[in-house]
C-alpha cells in the first residue's frame, strides 16, 4: 500500500512578500512533486505568519484612514490567506506537475479547525497580531471591541489573541477523500481557521492555532502513516548552536521527552515541533513523525535521513 504524508511547511517555505512567495513555491513543488511520483499521497499544511500579518494590517490601515472601512475579524484574515497562499501552492504545483507530464490534481481546501471554549488559552491571549498602538488607542478599542492588549517589550501596545489547542479537522472526511483520489491537497493553511462548537453550531474566533499542532491533529484524524515537519534545518539537534551541538537521527519519544525537559528545544521555534511530532506519534502504535528541512525530504522519507521520532 502506498502511504499516506503529511507535511507541515515552515514559514520559510513561502517567503515574506506575495512575489517571494511565488518563487519560494516553486522550490517546494519540485520536492513535493518526487514524493508524488513515488506515489506519496499528500496533504500539505502550511503556515501564514508574515501573510495574515499583512492582510491583519492592511485593513487596520484601511479603517484609520477611512471609518466606512468595515474592521476584519482575525479569523477572516486567516481564510483569506488560506485563499491565496493556497493559489500560489496550487499554481506551483499544477504546473510543475503539468511540466514533468503528471495528471495530478490540486486541490485547496478551506479548513476550519474546531477548538474548545473552555481552553485555558482563550483566559490567557498570548499571540500578538496587528499594529502597535498609543496606551490611550489601545484602552479605547479595548472598550469598544473587547480585544486584549499588552505592553510589546517598549514598543508600545499590541493586540494578542489566543492559541487554543486543535481539537477535530471539521473538513477532514473532505480532505481524506480527496488525497483518496489522488489529489494533492492543501489545506489547515496557517493552522486552520478557529471555530467552537455552541448549541450544535460552529462559530469562529479570533484565535490562531499552532500550525505543527493542527498539522499533527490532521495527520492524525484522516489516518496518515507519517507526518512531516519541514523547516529551516536538516535534523533537530541537542545542544543547538553550542560546541557540543548533536544532530539527533532516529529517537524515541521517551527520548523526545528527556531532551524537551532538559530544556534542549527553542520554545516558539523547535519545542512546537518536537511537541506535535509526538502527539502525532502517540496518537497510534506504529506510527511516526519527521522532522527535517525541504530540500532533505525526499531523501528522509525514503532513506531514513533527517530526525525521526518513534514510540
Ligand atoms: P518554521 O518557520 O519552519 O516554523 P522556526 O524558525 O519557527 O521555523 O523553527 C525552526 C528553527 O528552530 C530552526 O531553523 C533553528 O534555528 C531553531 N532551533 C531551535 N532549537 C533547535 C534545535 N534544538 N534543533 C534544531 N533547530 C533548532
Ligand atoms: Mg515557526
Amino acid at each position: 500500500m502506498k502511504k499516506q504524508l503529511v507535511i507541515a511547511l515552515g514559514g520559510n517555505a513561502l517567503g515574506n512578500t506575495p512575489d517571494e512567495q511565488k518563487q519560494a513555491v516553486l522550490a517546494a513543488a519540485n520536492h513535493i512533486a518526487s514524493l508524488v511520483k513515488d506515489g506519496y499521497k499528500i496533504v500539505i499544511v502550511h503556515g501564514n505568519g508574515p501573510q495574515v500579518g499583512m492582510i491583519n494590517l492592511a485593513f487596520e490601515l484601511a479603517y484609520q484612514q477611512n471609518s466606512n472601512v468595515s474592521s476584519m475579524p482575525f479569523a477572516e484574515c486567516c481564510g483569506m490567506s488560506q485563499g491565496y497562499i493556497g493559489f500560489h501552492l496550487q499554481n506551483a504545483l499544477q504546473n510543475t506537475f503539468l511540466e514533468q507530464g503528471m495528471t495530478t490534481h490540486v486541490s485547496t481546501a478551506i479548513t476550519q479547525v474546531i477548538v474548545d471554549q473552555n481552553d485555558p488559552a482563550f483566559r490567557h491571549p498570548t499571540k500578538p497580531v496587528g499594529l502597535f498602538y498609543s496606551e490611550e488607542a489601545a484602552k479605547e478599542i479595548e472598550q469598544a471591541k473587547g480585544y486584549t492588549f499588552v505592553e510589546d517589550s517598549g514598543r508600545g501596545f499590541r493586540r494578542v489573541v489566543p492559541s487554543p489547542e486543535p481539537v477535530d479537522i471539521k473538513e477532514k472526511g473532505t480532505i481524506r477523500c480527496l488525497m483518496e483520489n489522488g489529489d494533492v491537497v492543501i489545506a489547515c493553511g496557517g493552522g486552520g481557521i478557529p471555530v467552537y462548537r455552541e448549541n450544535g453550531m460552529l462559530h469562529s474566533v479570533d484565535a490562531v492555532i499552532d500550525k505543527d499542532k493542527a498539522a499533527a491533529k490532521l495527520a492524525d484524524v484522516i489516518s496518515a502513516d507519517t507526518f512531516i515537519i519541514l523547516t529551516a534545518v536538516p535534523r533537530v539537534a541537542i545542544n543547538f548552536g553550542k560546541p557540543e551541538q548533536k544532530w539527533l537521527e532516529r529517537i524515541t519519544v521517551a527520548e523526545a521527552k528527556r531532551y524537551i525537559a532538559e530544556g534542549h528545544f527553542a520554545p516558539g521555534s523547535m519545542l512546537p515541533k518536537v511537541e506535535a511530532a509526538i502527539k502525532f506519534v502517540e496518537s497510534r502504535p506504529g506510527r511516526e513523525a519527521i522532522i527535517t528541512s525541504l530540500e532533505n525530504a525526499y531523501k528522509a522519507v525514503n532513506e531514513d535521513n533527517g530526525t525521526i521520532i518513534c514510540s
